[in-house]
């Protein structure tokens, strides 16, 4: 049910809107619902964007929005950065793909391997779906194993594999102590369910528990070392080496999903952060920075399974697999990425994670800003969120209010409330989106 505050914002974002409205009305006869990426997707309709520079993008009806979300965490240069525009047009000039390799894939693959020394063998893919749900078939075929486990609230992509309890309803979800396999959708069969066992963030008894009792079954845990979508939360400390521990100790394979985190967070992703080696993980959004790139590797022995040159291999292809143009573009983005660069995004991510704070308590409004690195997450609950079900128990209208509300103010944050920032963006941007925060209290404060 809307709120009035809710009714009133809907209806000025209408009429603020209009040439979104009817692009978003013409691409509803082509495509279901107007939309080709859920995530993308928001009531009453999503804004249609005609460009971006740096931290600023406009959209069609000419505002002028200051991108605090960069496609979903994945932009960590910001729009049209020019070393990645230089980097790319100088492959796209020489063509954007073969039937054969280029020299990139090795490059990029070693500079992502000094990175994470993890990562000793490497794949290319084209999205991060590709990446995890690639990771985990590895992880099968090299264990013999057909269970795998992940996390209540993880998102790993449009993977059949692991679309159980990314987002489901509280009551559907069981004890906290054996979370409920619930499906994503109509699509998910009942042989999925019964191979994914699903364990709670940050709650070492239970997934001790879980894993010990599954653990002949088990291929893989599959883990986002910060929960990304479901609220960017951070492990508790310890608990990613806890779960390096387990498994090592229960010999199942540990699969970091680093699509969100990787080379985000810091210099060498959460598992140089957490300190923990994973055995296989999965990258995509940020070292493509801004082009379809995915990847996934890790031990050799594990990766060799897809050798073109073994006769009992995995088969691996894509058309599109490590294109050129992307490969460029990853080279060049992490070229850039510094230790200065991260340490500059986590001060000023902590400085906008301050300042929400004293804007949300002056107005007498509970909120916990969460932060790993350059990402923070804006929770509107007075309890503290380290798991999903936290998550579940927020205030959903003053959620859903407040991204619209500072959307109409011209900052953008995702719906659920994660943002991050960005290399363009300086103290001076931080304190413009602080302002537009507390010009969207009028819609937060009254539901
Ligand atoms: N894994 C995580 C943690 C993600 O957040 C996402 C996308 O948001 C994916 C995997 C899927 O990546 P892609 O959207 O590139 O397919």
């Amino acid at each position: 049910m809307l709120s009035e505050a809710s009714k009133i914002l809907e209806q000025l974002f209408k009429e603020k809107n209009k040439r979104s409205y009817n692009a978003f009305k013409r691409a509803q006869s082509i495509l279901p619902g107007g939309s080709t990426r859920e995530i993308s997707f928001h009531k009453p309709y999503p804004i249609y964007i005609k460009k971006g520079n740096g931290c600023w993008i406009q959209d069609i009806d000419n505002h002028t929005i200051l991108d605090f979300l960069n496609n979903y965490m994945s932009l960590i240069l910001g729009h049209a950065h020019p070393k990645i525009v230089e980097a790319v047009k100088s492959q796209i000039n020489n063509g954007t793909s073969f039937s054969a390799p280029t020299e990139n894939e090795e490059q990029l693959g070693t500079t992502i391997n000094k990175r994470m020394p993890s990562i000793k063998s490497i794949r290319f893919t084209n999205s991060g779906s590709e990446a995890t749900s690639l990771s985990i078939l590895a992880a099968k075929a090299f264990t013999g194993n057909k269970k795998i486990a992940k996390f209540e609230g993880a998102y790993h992509g449009t993977n059949e594999n692991t679309m159980v309890s990314t987002n489901p309803k509280l009551v559907d979800t069981g004890t906290n102590e054996k979370p409920n396999p619930v499906p994503d959708g109509p699509h998910i069969q009942t042989n999925i369910l019964e191979n994914t066992i699903i364990l709670p963030f940050n709650n070492q008894r239970a997934c001790e528990k879980l894993l010990h009792h599954n653990r002949e079954e088990l291929a893989a845990i599959i883990v986002e070392p910060v929960l990304g979508s479901a609220g960017i939360i951070p492990p508790k400390q310890g608990f990613m080496q806890f779960l390096r521990e387990i498994t090592e100790k229960n010999d199942v394979l540990l699969i970091f999903d680093e699509v969100v985190t990787g080379f985000r967070i810091s210099r060498g992703g959460a598992q140089e952060k957490y300190n923990v080696k994973p055995d296989i993980t999965a990258l995509g959004k940020n070292i493509g920075a801004g082009f379809p790139l995915g990847a996934f590797g890790g031990r050799e022995d594990i990766m060799v399974q897809f050798d073109p040159r073994r006769e009992n291999r995995i088969p691996h292809s894509g058309s599109l697999n490590a294109n050129p143009v992307s490969l460029k573009a990853g080279l060049a983005l992490l070229e850039e990425l510094t230790e200065d660069n991260y340490k500059k995004m986590s001060g000023l991510t902590t400085d906008v994670v301050r300042g929400l704070e004293k804007v949300f308590s002056e107005q007498n409004i509970d909120t916990k800003i969460t932060q790993s690195g350059s990402l923070f997450g804006v929770h509107f609950t007075s309890e503290e969120v380290i798991d999903y079900r936290s998550t579940m128990r927020e205030d959903r209208i003053r959620k859903s209010n407040f991204f619209l509300g500072l959307l109409l103010n011209g900052a953008m944050i995702a719906p659920k409330g994660l943002g991050c920032i960005s290399t363009p963006i300086s103290n001076r941007e931080v304190n413009i989106f602080l302002q537009k925060v507390a010009e969207t209290m009028i819609y937060i404060k009254e539901r």
